[in-house]
């Protein structure tokens, strides 16, 4: 542990849409904010392709491009950007500590946590290539589901979120395939009804993803197996789309902070960005399983600076509210 403890006015973990945002906000608002990146920095969009949903991008723009231009954003108005990872907390006095590193010690008057979530994907190694290549796997039909117009795709799952983007692609997709790997349904009844009603998508029960195929740069099909028959059989299909559950990245403030059972922040005044614990605030997907997109993500990030400068102003007379320092 390093001997010199730093003071900040506004701490925020995480690089994703909600932490630039975050950032840009405070920044403006003359808090100083140091923002550390995590180990991903730029969040889940480095992993997509093409954005095409985030409003001011008629054309469109890459997944990471938009994160080095959030981050330049972020950093013009003062935010310190640093590499780091944020490896435990201790809120239980006035001062909130964070420790970066397992070393570096940072006493925050206000902290904004936008650490994300993280798609579950099988771990299949032929998934994990086409993931890496942006070949044709991925976690988010809203997000990707529109460069599979009029083709073949198959999609893993069968809770809510698999029926809500099986029937988003069904939209879309000539036909999309559902792996159920029981022979039911996790899914609430209305919206396993709704997938069951639709021409176009195929279900196979009791049925297991063996391997994504491809031609070395894309996909191509999925080789399948039915874990009752030990069956297998190919089907082609341009994209694989992967449904089977977010985890939330907020495990180092589960001794701190109110979690549901799946570990989601929850905000201790709904409509607003705090927690249970005061001057520490969550935006993006560590508070939302049900959105889960970018834009909604730098909304809540643009909320947790307001809510954080308001509580500074409350608490310090001497802190002057949004009075940008910038050049
Ligand atoms: P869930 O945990 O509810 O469902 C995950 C699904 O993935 C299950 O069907 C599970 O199968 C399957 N699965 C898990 N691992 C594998 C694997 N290795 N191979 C194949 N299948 C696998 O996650 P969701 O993201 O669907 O939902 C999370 C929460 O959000 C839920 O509470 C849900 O109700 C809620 N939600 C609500 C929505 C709405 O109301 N509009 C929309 C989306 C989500 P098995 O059933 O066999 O365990």
């Amino acid at each position: 542990m390093s001997d010199t403890i730093e003071s900040v006015k506004c701490l925020i973990i995480g690089s994703g849409p909600a932490g630039y945002t975050a950032a840009i906000y405070a920044a403006r608002a003359n808090m100083a904010p140091v923002l550390y990146q995590g180990e991903q920095p730029g969040g889940q969009l480095t992993t997509t392709n093409d954005v095409e949903n985030f409003p001011g991008y008629p054309d469109g723009i890459t997944g990471p491009e938009m994160m080095i231009q959030l981050q330049k954003q972020a950093e013009r108005f003062g935010t310190d950007v640093r590499h780091g990872w944020i490896t435990k907390v201790d809120f239980s006095g006035p001062a909130h500590k964070v420790w970066v590193n397992g070393e570096k010690e940072i006493h925050a008057d206000t902290i904004i946590i936008s650490t994300g979530a993280s798609a579950k994907y099988l771990g299949l190694p032929s998934e994990q290539k086409y993931l890496q290549l942006g070949g044709g796997v991925s976690a988010c039909a809203v997000c990707d589901g529109f460069f599979y117009r009029n083709q073949e795709t198959v999609i893993v799952g069968a809770g809510d979120s698999a029926c809500e983007e099986a029937h988003y692609l069904s939209k879309l997709c000539k036909k999309v395939t559902m792996l159920v790997r029981r022979d039911e349904f996790r899914a609430s009844k209305i919206m396993a009804q709704r997938v069951k009603n639709t021409d176009n998508i195929e279900i196979l029960y009791n049925t297991e993803t063996e391997e994504v195929l491809g031609d070395g740069q894309l996909v191509t099909g999925v080789r399948v197996k039915n874990n009752i028959t030990g069956d297998t059989h190919e089907i082609p299909a341009t994209g694989f789309f992967v449904a089977i559950g977010h985890k939330p990245n907020t495990d180092i403030f589960k001794d701190y902070l109110d979690l549901d059972e799946t570990g989601y922040i929850i905000n201790a005044k709904p409509g607003t960005s705090k927690t249970n614990i005061e001057g520490v605030f969550v935006s993006g997907d560590a508070a939302d399983h049900v959105y889960r997109q970018a834009i909604t993500a730098a909304g809540t990030g643009c909320m947790a600076a307001l809510d954080a400068e308001r509580y500074l102003a409350a608490k310090d007379s001497t802190f002057e509210v949004s009075t940008p320092t910038y050049n």
